[in-house]
């Protein structure tokens, strides 16, 4: 099956005691048992549940994959993959991540002797360099947040590969719509579901999706040990929010282009950062591992720390708040948001200053947004 057709069917089948073509919210929590030893798969819902099983099924057929696994969280589904280390092993990561991403790296594992090392998200030959004798894993987000750099999948896999580490790639931004991970040479992808694949902004959720058998077994057993699983409602919201990726993604991404290219000729705006334009440092890299650029566009605006307070303010289609994917736009200000914990000198070190504003672009009429954007900015 194709994206599409995966995206509404694998995993999926009419209910077989009723017919009902949706998969039932199975709210349940336990299971009767005929005999000892005798059930028809399911003993606790911890360890499984029938409608997140549709969802973890589902997600892995959009990466290509049979192991996937749903977690309560993207962090949860983080701390489970995370679960593969153990004291003393080393980590190689990048300086571009999700301020909750180095927040376990850095206040979680630190307590476990495991140590992180963070290179230049966009220079493929420092991670090598980075490498020491106990790395066990890479862990890269591509694009990056909120600068929407790309890191080069194809190269890091083989040199995690070459070194026997494992690769992850947090892959909330494209969605499986737009890269596909384990086709690049990846061994785990990581999703904040509450982003992209569900998409309506109404859960919270995670997974992950393996290449390997082994692995997945791996941190399948975490899963049920340490119980940071989905409740049947959400596995199923999100199953819902699922059959429309790919048109949402399409739209998405058209309005982002539209965007794009209205703030690139706008006279209030310094620099736009959108790895669909060619200006952009990594536009050919985008074009080789993604499908397409995505529905998240940033910008810095010329003029002060007050001029962007006014201007959150007046927005009226587009709403100022934190997370992204939703089908609604929204903006944030990660100086003060998302990347406020990051000391002010680093941060504009990397280009995240204070007049940068990250905006998620919905699937309203264009038209609309851009008017809203206008206003605002005038
Ligand atoms: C939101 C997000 C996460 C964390 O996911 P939660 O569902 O909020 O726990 C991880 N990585 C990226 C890139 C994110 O945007």
């Amino acid at each position: 099956m194709k994206f599409s057709t995966k995206a509404i069917h694998a995993g999926q089948e009419p209910d077989p005691s009723t017919g009902a073509i949706m998969t039932p919210i199975f709210q349940t929590s336990t299971y009767a048992q005929h005999g000892l030893g005798g059930h028809k798969g399911y003993e606790y819902s911890r360890s499984g549940n029938p409608t997140r099983t549709a969802l973890e099924d589902c997600i892995a057929a959009l990466e290509n994959s049979q192991y996937g696994l749903a977690f309560a969280s993207g962090l949860a589904a983080e701390q489970a993959i995370l679960s593969l280390l153990k004291t003393g092993d080393h980590m190689v990561s990048c300086d571009d991540l999700y301020g909750g991403t180095y927040r376990i790296f850095e206040r979680i594992l630190s307590r476990y002797q495991i140590e992180t090392s963070y290179v230049t998200a966009a220079s493929t030959a420092d991670y090598e360099k980075a490498i020491r004798p106990n790395t066990k894993l890479i862990w890269l987000e591509t694009p990056t947040n909120p600068l929407l750099r790309l890191v080069d999948i194809r190269a890091i896999a083989e040199i995690a590969h070459r070194h026997h580490i494992l690769l992850v790639v947090d892959n909330t931004f494209s969605s499986p719509y737009f890269q596909q991970p384990l086709e690049l040479g990846a061994d785990i992808v990581l999703h904040s579901t509450t982003k992209y694949i569900n998409g309506h902004s109404d859960v919270v959720g995670g997974a992950a999706v393996f290449k390997d058998k082994e692995v997945y077994e791996a941190v399948k057993f975490y899963q049920n040990a340490a119980g940071g699983v989905p409740g049947p409602f959400d596995s199923w919201l999100t199953l819902r929010g699922i059959k429309t990726l790919a048109v949402r993604m399409r739209q998405h991404e058209e309005n982002a282009f539209t965007v794009a290219r209205f703030l690139s000729e706008h006279p209030r705006v310094e620099k736009v950062y959108y790895p669909g334009l060619a200006s952009h440092p990594d536009h050919e890299l985008a074009k080789s591992q993604m499908k397409g650029f995505g529905g998240m566009v940033s910008f810095q605006f010329k003029g002060t720390l007050e001029d962007v307070d006014q201007i959150v303010r007046r927005f009226e289609v587009i709403t100022f708040a934190e997370s992204l994917g939703g089908i609604e736009s929204l903006i944030c200000h990660p100086a003060s948001m998302t990347h406020g914990s990051i000391p002010r000198e680093i941060r504009e070190a990397r280009g995240l200053t204070d007049t940068l504003l990250r905006l998620s672009v919905g699937i309203e009429d264009a038209e609309d947004i851009l008017r809203d954007l206008e206003q605002a900015l005038r």
